[in-house]
């Protein structure tokens, strides 16, 4: 078997992202897995410890990064987000291609460590589309989307320094796109699949 491929997905909060990736994993389940991340953010309703995140606190997450156990890690809106890295390596040797879902600064720092690793920056129409969506989520305070919007403005210069870029007109054909990246980059998943 060979070893998986490390998939780094970034772009701003209410871009879509989180939609593509779960497509992704539904579609090629054998074969890649998603990276669960560490944050010391609260969790939203519906979000199961250990299942979208690690929720854990400022002392526990900074006493982890005294101990190097993250692969990157990065502040964002007020929180701290971090990568395990023992779990992500695992999981490359164990032949599973990884996809994490991080902002600009951490992906920055994976780009550095693993240079192998392929980069997506998935873009908005527009800055109004985004600010409409993230809205429309209704997950987040007014105050939350404001600075996550803000946020969102000095990330978009970043997109460049990715492998790709794609813009989310819609979900299907950002799938199809991110789909096809995936299905050239991986090696496991023609060995799985068959295809
Ligand atoms: P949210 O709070 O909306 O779940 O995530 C906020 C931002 O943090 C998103 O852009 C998400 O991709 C990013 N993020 C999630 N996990 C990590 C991580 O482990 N490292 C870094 N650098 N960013 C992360």
């Amino acid at each position: 078997m060979n070893k998986g491929v490390l998939f780094v997905l970034s772009g701003p909060s209410g871009v879509g992202k989180g939609t593509v990736k779960s497509r992704l994993f539904e579609e090629f389940e054998k074969c890649v897995v998603y990276s669960v991340s560490a944050t010391t953010r609260q969790p939203r309703e519906g979000e199961v410890d250990g299942r979208e995140y690690y929720f854990i606190d400022r002392n526990t997450f900074e006493k982890q990064i005294a101990e190097d156990a993250f692969l990157e890690h990065a502040e964002f809106s007020g929180n701290l987000y971090g990568t395990p890295r023992d779990a992500v390596i695992r999981q490359l040797e164990s032949g599973h291609d990884v996809v994490l879902e991080i902002e600009v600064q951490g992906a920055m720092q994976v780009m550095k460590k693993m240079p192998d690793c392929v980069s997506i920056f998935i873009l908005p129409p527009s800055f109004e589309v985004l600010e409409q969506r993230l809205r429309g989520r209704g997950t987040e305070s007014d105050e939350v989307v404001e600075r996550r919007l803000s946020r969102a403005k000095s990330e978009l210069p970043l997109a460049d320094q990715y492998m790709y870029q794609l813009v989310n007109d819609t979900i299907s054909g950002t799938y199809e796109k991110i789909r096809e990246i995936y299905l050239k980059h991986s090696t496991v998943v023609h060995q799985v699949y068959g295809i």
